[in-house]
């Protein structure tokens, strides 16, 4: 980050913006929104900035550019191309904030796109680098935020004195504001239907029936891309006080969740023991019953070997109420990411998932089974059992040209994407030195070849590469 995001406060401070035209004009609206003492210099005013001045909404100060205007101003725009540098050095002499309109190099600040709520503001800026994505996520922001927004954050800003003396400090006051502003109150609010509002406020404000006892949603965090969780998963990542979660959920995810929530890491670390099962359900448990909402963060969905029916069972019988959110388990979202249909007509009716490593070493299938032709499974936590699995399969007869394609680190920036066959697994995996998670796709020859596979959207974006299968 080169630029530091903040709010100036502009009340009765002395903005000045040099230049008459458009330019000035944009960024002088933006300004009129604050109470700045907005002083103009230019030879000649825009229409609309001619009514302006007229209103006594703006002060014409000078006709032509002097440094010294310049003096006890807040920030300045220099909005007339012709004057940047000269009004850019002579802000820098001051010590004051310049923007020179569309000239990065001789500015000190940027500004956002705004989506105004006021009180309620957002900004938002990409440094320069794609004012186009900048426009697109400003209107997709504008369309989510009700407009009476503002009005609802003013409204709490004078319900904060007594909701202080009468709602405890803590979660129960935590959870009076998400009821206010994200619960049936603000609905109340934002229909403008007044009784109801003051109804339900009252109701809120008296109820004390604080939670004794916290509770524990077992969330899906998907398989690596943050865009991949649910609405409902993100929702309860803001909403936690403690997040336990899985080592090898990515700090993009992590950056969705509140930041004061307290985050417990556990699970497998590379090269070092785990933490038990028992472990982790007895974090769980001593969190809940300190009366926090936990969440529990797994990899792809909670209930594909995730574990996620052992802690479960374990919360339940202390009492604890749980609740599930699933995730895109790892077989669908790298699947989607590398363009590989799971089913396909006339090619295969079902997909089997299953995991290669168990308790005590390779996993046992049915492997006949599986060896029959026409089956397709994806295999999960199978690299480093892939020599004994394609063994087993090989001597229960399948094809030593069954298609299998490995995705590594799917739909992170580091995937990367194998093809081969069933009688190259193993030799594969080594010669790619594969490390990171990956998924086993067997029986699901790719619609396309491995060259067309590339063009997939995204890919290079992605990073995503496909490599050599050992012949
Ligand atoms: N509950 C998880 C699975 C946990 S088991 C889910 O539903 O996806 C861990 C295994 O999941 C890994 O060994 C690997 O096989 C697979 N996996 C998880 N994330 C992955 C990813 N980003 N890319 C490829 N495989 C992944």
């Amino acid at each position: 980050m080169r630029y530091f995001p903040l709010f100036l406060d502009l009340d009765d401070r002395k903005a000045v913006v040099v230049g008459g035209g458009e330019e000035a004009l944009r960024k002088i609206r933006l300004l009129l929104k604050t109470k700045a003492r907005i002083n103009v210099v230019a030879n000649a005013l825009h229409d609309e900035l001619s009514s302006y001045l007229k209103d006594g909404r703006i002060i014409w100060l000078a006709k032509s550019f002097a440094p010294g205007l310049l003096d006890d101003a807040a920030l300045v725009y220099s909005a007339d191309d012709d004057l940047h540098h000269d009004v850019a050095i002579a802000a820098r002499d001051r010590g004051i904030p310049v923007n020179a309109v569309d000239d990065a190099a001789l500015s000190t600040f940027i500004t956002p796109s705004i989506v105004d709520r006021d009180p309620v503001v957002v900004a938002i800026g990409t440094e320069g680098t794609s004012p186009v994505l900048g426009m697109g996520l400003r209107s997709r922001i504008e369309a989510l935020l009700p407009q009476a927004l503002g009005s609802l954050a003013e409204a709490a800003s004078h319900l904060r004195q007594s909701v202080a003396e009468r709602v405890p400090h803590g979660n129960r006051r935590r959870s009076f504001w998400q009821r206010y502003f994200f619960g049936s109150i603000r609905d109340s609010f934002l229909a403008g239907d007044t009784r109801s509002y003051t109804r339900e406020l009252e109701a809120a404000l008296i109820d004390d029936s604080s939670p004794s006892v916290g509770r524990v949603s077992l969330v899906g965090a998907g398989p690596g891309d943050p865009e991949l969780l649910t609405l409902k998963a993100q929702r309860k990542l803001q909403e936690a006080d403690v997040i336990v979660h899985d080592r090898l959920i990515g700090p993009g995810i992590l950056e969705l969740a509140r930041r004061d929530a307290i985050r417990i890491p556990v699970g497998k670390t590379p090269f070092a023991p785990s933490p038990k099962q028992s472990e982790i359900n007895a974090i769980l448990i001593r969190e809940a019953k300190a009366g926090r909402h936990v969440v529990r963060l797994k990899g792809g969905d909670p209930y594909v070997f995730g574990r996620g029916g052992e802690e479960q069972a374990a919360l339940a019988a202390q009492g604890i109420p749980v609740d599930v959110v699933p995730g895109i388990t790892a077989a669908l979202g790298c699947a989607a990411s590398i363009g590989l249909p799971l089913t396909q007509r006339g090619r295969n009716l079902s997909l089997t998932l299953l995991t290669g490593a168990s308790e005590d070493g390779l996993a046992q299938h049915d492997w006949a089974a599986l060896a029959k032709p026409g089956q397709a499974f994806a295999i999960y936590m199978g690299v480093n059992a892939a020599g004994d699995i394609s063994a087993e399969l090989l001597d229960a007869g399948i094809d030593h040209l069954t298609p299998v394609t490995v995705v590594e680190n799917g739909t992170l920036a580091n995937e990367r994407v194998m093809m081969c066959s069933i009688g190259s697994l193993w030799e594969t995996l080594a010669l790619n030195g594969v490390e990171g998670p990956a998924i086993i796709y067997v029986g699901l020859k790719p619609a396309t070849t491995s060259a067309d596979i590339l063009p997939f959207p995204a890919r290079e974006a992605t990073g995503h590469q496909v490599l050599r299968a050992a012949s």
